[in-house]
C-alpha cells in the first residue's frame, strides 16, 4: 500500500467508501455484517487504514456498521474513521449539529471521529451554517476537545464556490468527485490545482464514475487499449492509476462490496502512484473520452412538454436520460435502480400518440419507450 504523509500520518492511499455495502432482501436498512467484515479485515490487513461513511449511508446502518466491526476487532483508534455531518437537513426546524454528532459518536462507538466533513456542501449551505449555527467555532472548539480530528468538506458545486468556501474557513482536507471523464466538472482540475496551491489535499470520490468507467460490454474500448499496448490492464485499473497519478490527491475512495473487487483494488493501489500514468494511457484516456462524448443517443432536451398530457404519467424525459445514460457506457446495470424507481410504467404506456404531438423535437416517443425497454429490462 501506498501512503500520503499528511501531518506526519500515513494515510494510505486507498480508501473503503461504505455508502453502497452489500446487502439482504434489497434492504439498504439490512448490512450483510459477516460479508462487510470480511471485506473490512481484508483492507485493513493490506493496509488500507482510511475509511467513510456519511450520517445518512444506509439510514445510519453504514455508520453503525462499522463501530461494530471496530469494536468487534478491537481497531479503535488503529485506523481513521471519516463521517460527515449531513448538510442537505440543516435548513429543517429540529436540526442540531451538535446532537447530530453525538447519534454518531454512539453509532461508531466511540469520543473521537479522526476525520469530519460537512457533507457534499454548497456555498449556499456553507453561509447558512455558519449564519445560523457559527458552525466555524463549532467546529474549532471540537477540534480543540479532541473530538474531531481533521476537519474537511465534501463537494458537488462549482468551480467558483469550491474555492471561496476554501479560502474562507482552515479546512484540512476536502473531497471531491473526480475520475478521467469528469475531470473539468464541478471543482476539477482546476479545483485540485488550487487546493494544492493552498496545501490543503483531497480525496477522490467515484474514481470509476459509480461503476460506469468499468466498461464490462465495450469491445471498442478494448481495441483502443490493445492498440496502445494496454491490453493486460483492466478498465478498472485505468480509471484507478489515471486518478493515483495527479498531485493533490490524498485519498482515492473505492465503495467494495465484491472481495474480487476489493482485491483488484489493492493490487492496484500496490501499483500506482504519483507519476505512474504512461503517455500510452493518456493517449488511450484521450481516444475513450472521445469514443464516449460521441456515442448515439435519444436527443431529448428534457423540456417536459410531452409529460402533462399523459394519461400514463410515464416520465419519458427520465426515461430517455437514463437510457442515454447506460447506452453511452454500454452499462444498463449502472442506471438500473434508477430506472426500476422511476421508469417501472413504461410498459403500461398505450400508443395514444400525445407525446408526440406535443414534443418539439418529433421523436416518435411510443417507439423510443419499446427500444428503452429492450435496452433496459
Ligand atoms: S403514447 Fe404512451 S407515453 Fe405517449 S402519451 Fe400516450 S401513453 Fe403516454
Ligand atoms: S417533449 Fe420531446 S424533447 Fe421534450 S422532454 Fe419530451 S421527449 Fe424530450
Amino acid at each position: 500500500m501506498k501512503y500520503f504523509d499528511f501531518q506526519g500520518e500515513k494515510i494510505s492511499r486507498l480508501g473503503f467508501g461504505l455508502m453502497r455495502l452489500p446487502v439482504i432482501d434489497g434492504d439498504q436498512s439490512k448490512i450483510d455484517y459477516d460479508k462487510v467484515e470480511k471485506l473490512f479485515m481484508y483492507a485493513y490487513e493490506h493496509g488500507v487504514n482510511y475509511y467513510d461513511t456519511a450520517f445518512p449511508y444506509h439510514n445510519g446502518f453504514s455508520e453503525k456498521t462499522l463501530g461494530n466491526i471496530l469494536t468487534n476487532n478491537h481497531l479503535h483508534g488503529k485506523v481513521n474513521c471519516a463521517t460527515k455531518l449531513f448538510t442537505l437537513v440543516i435548513k429543517q426546524p429540529d436540526f442540531d449539529p451538535r446532537k447530530m454528532l453525538d447519534e454518531q459518536l454512539s453509532r461508531l462507538q466511540t469520543d473521537h471521529i479522526e476525520f469530519y466533513l460537512m457533507h457534499g456542501l454548497n456555498k449556499d449551505q456553507w453561509d447558512y451554517l455558519c449564519e445560523h449555527f457559527d458552525i466555524k467555532n463549532y467546529l474549532r472548539d471540537l477540534k480543540r476537545q479532541g473530538v474531531l480530528g481533521h476537519l474537511g468538506f465534501s463537494f458537488h458545486d462549482t468551480y467558483e464556490s469550491f474555492t471561496q468556501i476554501l479560502n474562507d474557513f482552515e479546512w484540512e482536507f476536502a473531497q471531491i468527485q473526480y475520475n478521467y471523464l469528469d475531470h473539468e466538472i464541478q471543482a476539477g482540475d482546476r479545483g485540485r490545482e488550487f487546493a494544492l496551491s493552498k496545501g490543503v489535499p483531497l480525496n477522490v470520490m467515484e474514481p470509476c464514475k459509480g461503476g460506469s468507467l468499468i466498461f464490462p460490454n465495450y469491445p471498442e474500448i478494448d481495441e483502443i487499449k490493445a492498440k496502445h499496448g494496454l491490453s493486460d490492464i483492466s478498465n478498472a485499473e485505468l480509471a484507478f492509476s489515471y486518478v493515483f497519478d495527479k498531485p493533490g490527491f490524498m485519498v482515492v475512495l473505492s465503495g467494495m462490496n465484491e472481495m474480487e473487487q476489493m482485491e483488484e483494488n489493492i493490487r492496484i493501489a500496490d501499483k500506482y502512484d504519483y507519476n505512474t500514468f504512461s503517455d500510452e494511457a493518456n493517449a488511450a484516456v484521450e481516444e475513450i473520452r472521445d469514443l464516449i462524448e460521441h456515442s448515439e443517443n435519444i436527443p431529448c432536451t428534457g423540456c417536459r412538454y410531452c409529460t402533462a398530457g399523459c394519461p400514463m404519467q410515464i416520465q419519458i424525459p427520465m426515461a430517455f436520460s437514463l437510457y442515454n445514460e447506460a447506452q453511452k457506457f454500454r452499462n444498463p446495470a449502472s442506471q438500473r435502480r434508477s430506472y426500476d424507481r422511476a421508469c417501472a410504467n413504461i410498459a403500461d404506456c398505450i400508443e395514444c400518440g400525445q407525446c408526440e404531438t406535443a414534443c418539439p423535437q418529433h421523436l416518435p416517443i411510443p417507439e423510443l419507450l419499446k427500444k428503452v425497454r429492450e435496452y433496459m429490462e
